[in-house]
């Protein structure tokens, strides 16, 4: 018999806000245990929770982002378990009317037709604090809470089992990053867990109408972790099935040492987090003037700034998806073609000198210390005839280094281009007396000598002159 896998994935975005969910204490990571903490998330009896507005707002970013409606009128509900990193004994969460719901994103695979990924619901929640075992934890051998983390303010993005393979499932995990990184309401750090997800798996016969049974990995903190656990996973049950077994309905962990997910609890062991609304927080509402006010707000997309580099500025899609790797890589690329016009030439540069350079030095572009109109100053010098493409590539790892102008380089090293067709004739003719044998080479038919006299004549002024005048003044003087 053949597998469909189905896939639907569950991801937790952790906002970048200031202060937490539910009281004014700082998201800072990092600090001394314990020491960004409050009555309000510390749980203590009595202390009410009141709801930041940036997280409302980051919310309604995502939501409008990933084509989902935005609930009225959205209700914080109560879902309660025991954990020692949970004082409340309930995390703050919503269950009904979630603020953003029926959504969609266009995940494009090489080789597939784009597809439409439904999306279920966004909520927010708070997070939970952190157990430390051991000698960090201050008891000696035993286990401390750190509440530091507790009430940072979280989404949870639920899509629906529209996903078939783990490379879609990549593929919407990449785009969903791509989205909450470029509005800036999540850093994106997987290993540090700002964006993490759980892979909810099953397969079923093809042809079926009826969804399989579910595993669900929980926590895969990586692109490449999520391919595997969930490649693993689609094995696993189908040879389990295959040997007259069944799937049970559980929760597993991938384990990226061994390649391999493990059962953590089955479904009997689940828990009932018996949801009720929190009779706390009053119900949000949610005017469509604010929402209105948030998609005006919202920056221009990388799906639409993709397509706008390729219908307006005659990028190839190759060019557009990889200067939209980032919204600053794609802002500096639009600054450079602002200062100089040719879109395709500072795309070149962009892709290519400066990636190189940032990658050799271990930087990022908005620190990059040839900003895009330095850039284009070098461009046009080029343009001018001033100095030639090979010249400029020297003249750029100058300014990466000293910061200078590229005029300033030009000038101080004497690297002005030379057109003047005279001084290059003397050079041609020092050249081809001494190399008289390649000469007749030439003439007795073997062209390919010609690129050796290229080399030598640009050798010989320092890669100074002009590489045109140069072709044509020796095509001259070879043919005799
Ligand atoms: P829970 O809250 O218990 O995790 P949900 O119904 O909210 O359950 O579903 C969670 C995720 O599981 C969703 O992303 C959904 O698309 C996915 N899912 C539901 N049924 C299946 C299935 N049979 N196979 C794969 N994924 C599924
Ligand atoms: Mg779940
Ligand atoms: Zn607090």
């Amino acid at each position: 018999m053949k597998y469909q896998p189905v896939i639907g994935l569950e991801v937790h975005v952790q906002l970048k806000t200031d202060t937490k969910i539910f009281c004014g204490c700082s998201t800072q990571f990092g600090a001394e245990p314990n020491s960004q903490t409050c009555p309000v998330c510390l749980g203590l009896p009595g202390a009410l929770p009141v709801l930041n507005k940036k997280v409302v707002e980051f919310a309604i970013k995502a939501g409008l982002s990933t084509n989902c409606s935005i609930t009225p009128r959205s209700i914080f509900a109560r879902k309660n378990y025991f954990y020692p990193d949970l004082p409340k004994g309930y995390q703050i969460s919503q269950f009904e009317d979630p603020i953003c719901q029926h959504g969609w994103l266009d995940i494009k695979v090489e080789g597939q037709e784009p597809k439409k990924i439904g999306i279920t619901r966004i909520h927010m929640e708070e997070d939970a604090g952190k157990l430390v075992h051991g000698e960090l934890s201050g008891s000696g051998d035993g286990s401390g809470v750190d509440l530091n983390r507790a009430c940072t303010p979280l989404l949870e993005v639920v899509s629906e089992p529209d996903l078939r393979t783990s490379d879609e499932a990549v593929s919407y995990l990449k785009q969903l990053h791509g989205i909450v990184t470029w509005l800036g309401i999540c850093d994106g750090n997987m290993e540090e867990g700002s964006f993490r997800c759980d892979a909810n798996v099953s397969v079923m016969p093809i042809g079926s109408e009826k969804l399989g049974t579910r595993a669900e990995i929980k926590n895969v903190n990586s692109f490449k972790f999520v391919k595997q656990a969930i490649e693993y996973e689609i094995q696993r049950q189908i040879d389990l099935i295959e040997d007259g077994g069944t799937v049970i309905q559980e929760t597993r962990l991938f384990d990226p040492n061994s390649g391999k997910t493990r059962s953590m609890r089955s479904k009997e062991e689940a828990h009932d987090y018996r949801y009720f609304p929190d009779p706390d927080l009053v119900p949000l509402v949610i005017n469509q003037e604010w929402v209105e006010r948030s998609r005006q707000e919202l920056p221009e997309l990388p799906d639409k700034r993709q397509q706008r580099f390729i219908d307006e500025l005659g990028l190839p899609l190759y060019d557009a998806e990889v200067l939209n790797g980032s919204r600053v890589l794609a802002d500096y690329f639009e600054a450079g073609v602002a200062a100089h016009g040719n879109a395709k030439l500072v795309a070149n540069w962009v892709m290519g000198e400066i990636t190189r350079a940032l990658n050799d030095s271990g930087t990022s572009i908005e620190f990059s210390p040839v900003t895009p109109s330095q850039l284009a100053e070098l461009l046009k010098l080029v343009d001018k005839g001033t100095i030639s493409g090979k010249i400029a590539k020297t003249v750029f790892d100058e300014m990466w280094k000293s910061g200078k102008t590229p005029g300033a380089i030009v000038e101080e090293h004497g690297l002005v281009q030379v057109s003047d067709c005279s001084a290059i004739e003397g050079i041609i003719d020092e050249i081809m007396a001494a190399n008289a044998g390649q000469v007749e080479e030439f003439r007795g038919g073997k062209e390919k000598v010609f690129g050796f006299f290229v080399g030598q004549v640009m050798k010989a002024s320092k890669g100074k002159a002009n590489p045109s005048v140069v072709n044509e003044l020796l095509i001259n003087k070879l043919k005799g």
